[in-house]
């Protein structure tokens, strides 16, 4: 049996700070649990993807040390797999098309504690003359029909992730696989059982472990194991962002900061030491990693590296 970490970027622009911290900590948990560590581009979203950003996003992650197994995936590659995906379900009978606008699942009513944007099952009983003639108005995305309701998956630093499993989109409405499907259907297919990312993702997995365990078995979809990694904030309290000043390696090494500089900082962020990766590794323990976010200051890049954590 694989078994593999993974990082996976959108290639729509430089990574910054936030990024480049959870892909250290990727690296980490995968070297010090004998996992290599695997490198996806989640470029489905055609709109959203910035050419030549994976090839800076690779060339950043290399400077402060990443390394890893064998070469990138890119998702848009990977149709045919998320198609017989798709067909598998489709043969179980645990898939419907769905007409609705994004305001319409807003706007449809919905049981009183479903939480906002979970999908009220609108088109799940549909007749066939209804839906072909909604056919001729909109092209159908395609969902999930899902019967698991509230979901529980263990987190190595969340402790438990509890969450609703909605009818999620497999495909949408313009053919192009849902994020949810792709993700399930790679670290599948990669071998990948350790899943280390944001803690804004963190709501996004018991669908996951859901659909990985009806495609792959319950046993494929309980062995991976999940860390969501807090967040670097900005101070106003927001998630870390471009407009936040300098936090890219590119934008950081026009301030003088050398890579090592910006690894260094980062590991000092986790309670690490500093230092090359393969010093990190030894003594890395997930349970004394800090629970907080990170909040990062754009002033303290006037000084030193040393002083600005
Ligand atoms: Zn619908």
């Amino acid at each position: 049996m694989m078994s593999a970490g993974r990082y996976a970027p959108s290639p729509s622009g430089d990574l910054h700070l936030g990024n480049l911290r959870t892909a250290l900590l990727s690296w980490l948990f995968a070297a010090s649990t004998g996992r290599p560590l695997l490198l996806r581009f989640e470029d489905l979203d055609a709109g959203r993807t910035i050419p030549g950003s994976a090839e800076r996003q690779f060339k950043d992650l290399r400077a402060i040390g990443i390394t890893f197994s064998g070469e990138p995936l890119w998702q848009s590659q990977r149709q045919r797999h998320y198609g017989a995906a798709v067909g598998q379900l489709r043969e179980a009978g645990l898939v419907y098309e769905c007409f609705c606008t994004r305001r319409e699942i807003q706007d449809a009513p919905r049981a009183p504690h479903a939480p906002p944007g979970a999908y009220p099952g609108t088109c799940r009983d549909l007749g066939d003359a209804e839906r072909r003639q909604r056919r001729r108005q909109r092209p159908p995305a395609l969902r999930l029909k899902a019967e698991a309701g509230e979901y529980r998956v263990a987190d190595l630093l969340l402790g438990e992730v509890t969450g609703l499993v909605d009818d999620l989109v497999l495909v949408r409405n313009d053919g192009t696989a849902a994020y949810n499907l792709a993700v399930v259907v790679d670290d599948h297919l990669t071998g990948v059982d350790q899943v280390v990312r944001g803690d804004d993702l963190a709501s996004s997995t018991p669908r996951q472990v859901y659909l990985r365990g009806l495609l792959y078995g319950q046993r494929a979809a309980e062995s991976v194991q999940y860390a969501h990694v807090p967040l670097v904030l900005n101070r106003q309290g927001q998630r870390l962002a471009k407009r936040d000043g300098a936090v890219t390696l590119g934008q950081l090494s026009e301030l003088g900061r050398s890579p090592e500089q910006v690894r260094d900082e980062l590991l000092a962020s986790l309670g690490l030491p500093r230092g090359p990766l393969e010093q990190s590794v030894k003594t890395f323990d997930p349970s004394r990693l800090p629970k907080q976010p990170w909040v990062f200051s754009p002033a303290s890049q006037k000084r030193g590296p040393s002083e600005s954590i």
